[in-house]
């Protein structure tokens, strides 16, 4: 193989490294946000469980002063019942203590379901404490990983780059131009084998020329279809 092929396949292999941690390294606000995402989420569940909470609480004491003002009505009422000489309107006060009587009773159910509903949701919002202080446990965690991730690549990157500068070094000047711009255009992939008279780059077939050069392999050859370099797989 040409020296300047196995350079530039190096070369590229290293290119190939940088590429993909970089893109590795540009997702990581993505997963930071699909992390605090999830937390939110815990967080959400928690308060929408303790506001239900407290609505369960207001309506029970608007319940108990309902019951209560109704309560002191029927005891008015019984008073003015006792007091009253008029056979019409004891009887209209007997017929409104009584509905009186069967509101309180409507009431003291419903008060009755609030309390079993309170007890349930005190559950509810314990499990949504336990989620939410678990989900900010892992949290803190995945944001952990993620910055030493994210450290790593950029020493690795650091590593790469300073290695990939040696190599560029000993590449011919015109040669390296071709390649980095062949690498930029044409999807990380500039020096491509070429197998059955075919580049593996854009898959079409080659003139028997241009086999031939690859196959003597003495001198760089372009894919006349896409430009790529090529070389003979061994
Ligand atoms: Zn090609």
């Amino acid at each position: 193989m040409l020296k300047e092929i196995e350079q530039l396949l190096v070369l590229q292999d290293r290119d190939r490294k940088i590429r993909a941690l970089q893109t590795e390294l540009k997702l990581a606000p993505t997963e930071r946000k699909d992390f605090e995402d999830k937390l939110g989420v815990g967080t959400r569940q928690l308060e929408a469980a303790k506001l239900r909470a407290k609505e369960i609480e207001v309506e029970r004491k608007k319940l108990e002063n309902e019951a209560e003002s109704k309560r002191t009505t029927i005891a008015k009422y019984n008073t003015q019942k006792f007091q009253t000489r008029k056979n019409e309107e004891f009887q209209a006060l007997t017929h409104e203590i009584e509905r009186y009587e069967r509101d309180v009773r409507t009431i003291e159910d419903r008060e009755l379901e609030l309390m079993e509903s309170a007890e349930q949701q005190k559950q509810t919002v314990a499990e949504a404490e336990t989620a939410a202080a678990d989900a900010k446990a892992q949290f803190a965690r995945q944001i952990q990983y993620l910055d030493e991730k994210i450290a790593a690549i950029n020493s690795q990157l650091g590593e790469l780059a300073a290695e990939r500068e040696r190599l560029a070094g000993r590449v011919d000047e015109d040669l390296l131009d071709t390649y980095n711009r062949l690498f930029r255009s044409k999807s990380d992939q500039a020096v491509v084998a070429f197998e059955h008279d075919v580049c593996t780059g854009c898959h079409m077939k080659l003139t028997a020329s241009t086999s031939a050069k690859v196959r003597a392999g003495k001198e760089i050859t372009h894919c006349e279809q896409c430009g790529r370099i090529l070389y003979r797989q061994d």
